[in-house]
């Protein structure tokens, strides 16, 4: 991996005012998730990628996000963990450990078919927010699986 972008992202999900605008996309999901109501079962299903064929996307600045916030520093071997799991490395018991810092599709995902016709939407709406806030703050744009990028991050 390019150095500066791993550092370009740490240094971003650290700057308060880059944290404020990724905050206020978070809070954009989480208004319309309590308009919407889908239900969520708890049962790990969307964090268990493959068994259900579902991937995460990510952009390097969420990735940045959850890691610089984590109680723990996520470990190679945690990553190598879930990858023979086939899940995700903060899923503790079938319930997210990072609830408060996951990353958008998180977010946004509900395995409810109730949420299929406007999830799609939302999706394409924040990340839309979230490339602006990139562009606004001159921070490297790339989009990656999950693990893929809290890897190149952990290093
Ligand atoms: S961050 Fe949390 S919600 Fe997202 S895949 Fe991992 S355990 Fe599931």
């Amino acid at each position: 991996m390019e150095p500066d972008l791993r550092a370009a992202w740490l240094a971003a999900a650290r700057a308060p005012e880059i944290c404020a605008g990724l905050k206020a996309v978070y809070q954009v999901i989480a208004d319309q998730i309590e308009a919407r109501g889908p239900a969520c079962w708890a049962s790990g299903r969307c964090c268990n990628f493959e068994t259900t064929g579902h991937r995460l996307y990510v952009t390097g600045l969420e990735a940045a996000y959850t890691l610089t916030r984590v109680n723990r520093p996520l470990a190679q071997a945690d990553l190598d963990t879930a990858r023979a799991r086939g899940d995700c490395p903060f899923l503790s018991l079938n319930v997210c450990s990072v609830h408060t810092i996951k990353p958008i599709g998180c977010r946004v995902y509900f395995c409810d078919r109730s949420a299929q016709d406007w999830q799609k939407d939302l999706s394409e709406r924040v990340l839309e927010l979230v490339r602006k806030l990139h562009d606004r703050h001159a921070i490297p744009y790339r989009y990656g699986e999950w693990r893929g990028m809290l890897a190149l991050l952990s290093v």
